[in-house]
């Protein structure tokens, strides 16, 4: 990125925290070594998943693990989170029809069965929505005190006929979000404060490839660049995009929308809501000219009613988010998210 950090000798929990120390972890130790994918897209673009030529089309691949914790919460579980952020790994690559998902189970011996049944009817309800299905999956029993309770990895493919990447940016080009931002992330933190926070705050956790289908038909090729910001929130997200299109990033604090319950909690917490996890939300950058057909699609669709305009591209500052508050600018720093473990 930017600034080129030295990863540390042992791996911490900020290296899973989806900012600038676990992209350089994915640089310098697992990405070294593997090809670029002619053609396509490949580890070293760290892309939200990898994208590889066949025929006239691409086959779009992309894996998770989950460990959240709890493993239900307001809005959701693990099992719903597991197949929503792998559907929306691949409709961020442009795949918004997912051919199959694959589901890893690692358990903790003493698991209860009851818990484990309402997870898998939460993954089917979830495949349900996006219009998939498990056909492969692996089964682990870890000793007791070995693994929290319970992690499950979820990989899917899918075809499209083009590939949108996280780079595609340019200055005069348009910045969308789908919804309010923090949903996820904030409702999580919610659960595990000791505050006895009384809140209605739910995860946003939802497949969007619908939503996303919705938004390519509207905009064409004007579609640039998609990413979900989900760890490190639409903060990460920004800079990520921003950093590898080589553009500066101008954000309108006062477009962005949050709930505000989700303002309230960040507010308590002392957690601002951009740098927190979403699941069921997408940044869309477009070209100018189609964004208002592009924000019109996304609010027809029920996932989308709060979708908005927050920002806009410049050559100035590439790789840089400058947060316009209204009473003056300031730079939008990335959470190192070290607060946050097992969001997702
Ligand atoms: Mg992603």
């Amino acid at each position: 990125m930017s600034q080129p950090r030295c990863v540390d000798d042992r791996i911490t929990l900020k290296y899973g925290a989806g900012g600038g120390a676990m992209r350089a972890l994915i640089e310098q130790i697992f990405a070294p070594g593997f090809g670029a994918v002619p053609g396509g897209v490949g580890l070293a673009e760290m892309d939200d998943g990898a994208a590889i030529p066949i025929g006239d089309r691409w086959l779009v691949i992309t894996t998770d693990a989950h460990v959240v914790q709890p493993v239900t919460f307001p809005g959701g579980d693990i099992g719903r989170l597991a197949v929503c952020g792998t559907v929306n790994d691949l409709a961020m690559m442009g795949a918004t029809e997912p051919l199959a998902l694959t589901c890893a189970a690692i358990l903790e011996d003493g698991f209860p069965r009851a818990e484990l049944e309402r997870i898998w009817a939460s993954i089917r309800l979830a495949c349900d929505e996006a219009g998939t299905t498990i056909v492969t999956g692996d089964t682990k029993v870890m000793r007791h005190g070995e693994l929290d309770r319970i992690v499950l990895t979820t990989t899917g493919v899918g075809l499209t006929s083009r590939v949108v990447t996280d780079r595609g940016l340019a200055p005069g080009d348009v910045i969308l979000v789908t919804g309010t931002m923090g949903d996820h992330g904030l409702a999580i933190l919610a659960t595990r404060t000791e505050l006895a926070l009384d809140t209605t705050l739910a995860s946003d956790t939802a497949p969007i490839n619908g939503l996303v289908r919705r938004a390519l038909a509207a905009g064409g090729p004007g579609v640039v660049a998609m990413k979900d910001p989900t760890r490190g929130g639409l903060a990460s997200a920004l800079h990520e995009m921003a950093d590898k299109s080589g553009v500066g990033i101008v954000l309108d604090e006062r477009a962005v929308p949050i709930r505000d319950e989700a303002r309230a909690i960040g507010e308590l917490l002392g957690i601002d809501p951009l740098v927190v996890a979403n699941e069921g939300k997408a940044v869309i950058g477009v070209r100018r000219e189609v964004a208002g057909a592009v924000l019109e699609a996304l609010r027809a669709h029920p996932l989308g009613r709060a979708a908005a305009i927050v920002g806009a591209c410049v050559a100035e500052r590439p790789g840089s988010v400058i947060v316009d508050t209204g009473f003056g600018r300031r730079l939008l720093v990335e959470a190192e998210g070290e607060l946050q473990p097992r969001i997702c």
